[in-house]
């Protein structure tokens, strides 16, 4: 009889910020494909419960690890804990991160500017070392980084935009280390998608935020988290081995 295999049969990947949104999301599409999950975020409650439905309904092995993406610590402890129970690691999705209220400059404290670079940048550094550590000698690996249209086009706040606009250039800086191998460094930039950052708007800076909006188109449908997961199930597998080092905008055409 024949046997359908996932597009992630077998292969184990981690998923940062994976207690809502679009972690949420690209672990539930993860596990319908048949990966090996390691799912990590600070809310662990959140991660129990998605274990046990993704347990349920998939059939999968899913890992769970408290983790502060601002702590190295947790960083390595989570890495050495998916290596413990899985032996190895084929995918880091690289997608825990925070807004930042849509801060200018003249507004952006330096402990505010060293926050978001903490989580929405550095921790991508820390996590992409540690896992490189394993993918290294294997020569096999797939890391996805979840940029956003502010990294592309500036348009959310300061430090933000400078966060998600290195991730780019880190997306490159990796491909281009590796691509003797098949190690793949891509990453996705998502439009508005509704998820619990949206929570947050309340406290943007409004005249700043709607001055960054007046350039987007904001009557194109939102994206949906699963619309990011796709993505990020693309380049995560292997049919998009021939692909590195880019970057690609989820928006409905919203930037347009
Ligand atoms: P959510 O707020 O729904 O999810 C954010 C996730 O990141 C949560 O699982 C949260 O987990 C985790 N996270 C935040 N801070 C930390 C931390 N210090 N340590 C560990 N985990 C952390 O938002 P989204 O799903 O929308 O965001 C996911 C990514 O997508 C982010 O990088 C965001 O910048 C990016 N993005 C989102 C857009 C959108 O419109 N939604 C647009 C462009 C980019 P916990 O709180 O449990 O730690």
């Amino acid at each position: 009889m024949y046997e359908r295999k996932g597009r992630l049969e077998d292969k184990v990947c981690i998923v940062t910020g994976a207690s809502s949104g679009i972690g949420y999301a690209t672990a539930v599409r993860f596990a319908q494909e048949g990966a090996i999950l390691s799912i990590c975020a600070r809310r662990e409650e959140r991660l129990i419960e998605l274990k046990k439905m993704l347990e349920e309904e998939y059939g999968v092995k899913v890992l769970v690890t408290k983790c502060d993406v601002g702590s190295y610590d947790d960083i390595k402890n989570t890495v050495a804990k998916t290596i413990e129970e899985f032996g190895k690691i084929d995918v880091l999705v690289n997608n825990a991160g925070m807004i930042d209220y849509h801060v200018p400059i003249t507004r952006c404290e330096p402990e505010w500017w060293d926050r978001i670079i903490d989580i929405d940048q550095k921790s991508v550094f820390l996590f992409t070392k540690e896992v490189l550590k394993y993918m290294e000698p294997v020569g096999y690996g797939s890391i996805v980084n979840v940029s956003s249209l502010g990294g592309y086009f500036g348009n959310c706040g300061y430090p933000y935009s400078a966060a998600k606009a290195a991730l780019i250039a880190m997306t490159k800086n990796v491909a281009l280390q590796y691509n003797m191998t098949q190690i793949r460094c891509n990453a996705i930039c998502p439009g508005s998608t509704p998820t619990e950052i949206e929570n947050e708007i309340d406290k943007f800076h409004d005249d700043f935020a709607s001055h960054c909006f007046k350039g987007l188109n904001m009557e194109v449908p939102k994206c949906s988290p699963f619309d990011q997961a796709n993505a990020i199930l693309y380049f995560s597998c292997d049919e998009s081995y021939a692909t590195t080092g880019q970057v690609i905008v989820i928006d409905h055409g919203e930037s347009l």
